[in-house]
């Protein structure tokens, strides 16, 4: 938030603030701790998120959604970095994709997932493709009334209970990217789809990632989202939405490390005086305090061009994810070095942001990617 923000802003980030903390904060450290979480408890969750009116925030409202600007989805995604990833499930953050819906599909897709009543999970990645689409080899071929689907995805998060897969598939293998995709809804429980395995990793615990495989699997016209060969653009078209999110989710985790650091630093004392007043900590303290605003400003000018439906909002989205998720690891590791041993136990959860922020260097395109798409983007210029 800055100076001079319209007081809804502040009245929306005061409302998320209050529910991060009073209905979300007292499960965290259990869910860490499990790495499991009790999918009755997010159930209750969301319908107080529905009941606030905030739910599937970042849906326009002609899909259902609170029809919230941009600047106004980044308030409740800082709000939700504050969080862990499978408690900010509550809030209901839906594929962009479902823009797509169509009014037949609405009925049995969209409005069961607004009512909080089913869940869904993208699935672009495969074992062969990750920042690289083009290698997607998941295909789906004619059948009678509908696509016949094989292939593997994998790293996909919250597919294992999820109602709906969201899944990319090749459908023209020799048509170029734009042409070569489609985007297929599989129910679960459809004959030929499986969830393979969880995987064990570093942090994220209790929002599991998973491999699925499709076998023959049978998926009826009626659940092509959009037009066929479409897919690409599909999930181009919000693309920058998402890498927007995962930068202010970034900048949430860096301000609650900063917010727990502070009294941290005037109330420990080593040789004689406060944490603070030794000049190593201050210096620390400073860079994180920098680097937080500084991620937070390219976060808002994005959000400010996207909602001005400006064409740079591509690249400051690039700009705001790539600055916002490297931004995050330095502050989780200044803070943990500030706490000292303390920052390493579990006790505190420095050390799960300290894992969990790691993630967001890869999800929504990596580092590398956003920095390719800067230098294109810097290079075509004048
Ligand atoms: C926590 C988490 C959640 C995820 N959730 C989902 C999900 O819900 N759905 C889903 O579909 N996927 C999901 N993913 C997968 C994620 O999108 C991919 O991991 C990511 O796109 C990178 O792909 P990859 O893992 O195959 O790495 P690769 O593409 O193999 O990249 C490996 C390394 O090579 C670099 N690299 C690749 N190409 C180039 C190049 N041209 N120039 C320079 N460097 C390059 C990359 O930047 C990276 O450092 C998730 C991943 C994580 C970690």
């Amino acid at each position: 938030m800055s100076e001079g923000d319209p007081i809804e802003y502040r009245m929306l980030q005061e409302t998320v603030r209050r529910f991060v903390k009073e209905k979300l904060a007292p499960h965290e450290a259990k869910i860490d701790e499990d790495d499991e979480v009790d999918l009755q408890l997010i159930d209750g969750l969301k319908r107080q998120a529905i009941d606030l009116g905030v739910f599937a925030y970042n849906l326009p409202a002609q899909f259902g959604g609170p029809g919230l600007s941009v600047q106004e989805q980044c308030i409740i995604d800082e709000e939700l970095g504050r969080s862990s990833m499978p408690l900010a499930e509550a809030l209901g953050h839906l594929p962009g994709s479902l823009r797509f819906v169509s009014n037949a599909q609405r009925p049995w897709l969209l409005e069961p997932l607004l009512r909080a009543e089913k869940t869904v999970a993208y699935a672009l990645t495969e074992p062969s493709a990750g920042s690289d689409l083009s290698a997607i080899h998941t295909s789906a071929v004619r059948g009678e009334g509908g696509w016949v689907l094989s292939g593997t995805k994998h790293f996909i998060s919250a597919a294992e209970h999820a109602d709906f897969l969201i899944v990319l598939v090749a459908t023209d293998k020799s048509a170029p990217l734009k042409a070569r995709f489609t985007t297929l809804v599989v129910e679960r429980g459809s004959p030929g789809f499986k969830v393979l395995r969880r995987f064990r990793k570093m942090g994220w615990r209790g929002h599991p990632l998973s491999e699925l495989a499709f076998e023959d699997c049978f998926v009826p016209d009626s659940h092509v989202l959009g037009e066929v060969g479409q897919g690409f653009d599909i999930m181009m078209a919000t693309i920058n939405n998402d890498r927007l999110m995962v930068a202010c989710r970034c900048v949430g985790i860096a301000q609650a490390l900063y917010d727990l650091v502070l009294p941290h630093l005037r109330q420990r004392k080593a040789f004689g005086k406060a944490l603070g007043d030794h000049q190593a900590m201050q210096f620390m303290l400073a860079d994180c305090d920098v680097e937080i605003d500084a991620a937070r400003l390219l976060n808002q000018k994005a959000a400010r061009l996207a909602d001005a439906g400006h064409p740079d909002f591509r690249i400051a989205a690039s700009r705001a994810k790539l600055f916002a998720s490297e931004m995050g690891g330095r502050v989780a590791d200044r803070v943990m070095q500030m706490f000292g041993g303390s920052g390493y136990m579990a006790d505190l959860p420095v050390e799960r942001f300290y894992r969990d922020v790691r993630a967001f260097r890869i999800g929504e395109g990596t580092s590398e990617m956003q920095r390719l798409q800067i230098a294109r983007h810097a290079l075509s210029k004048g």
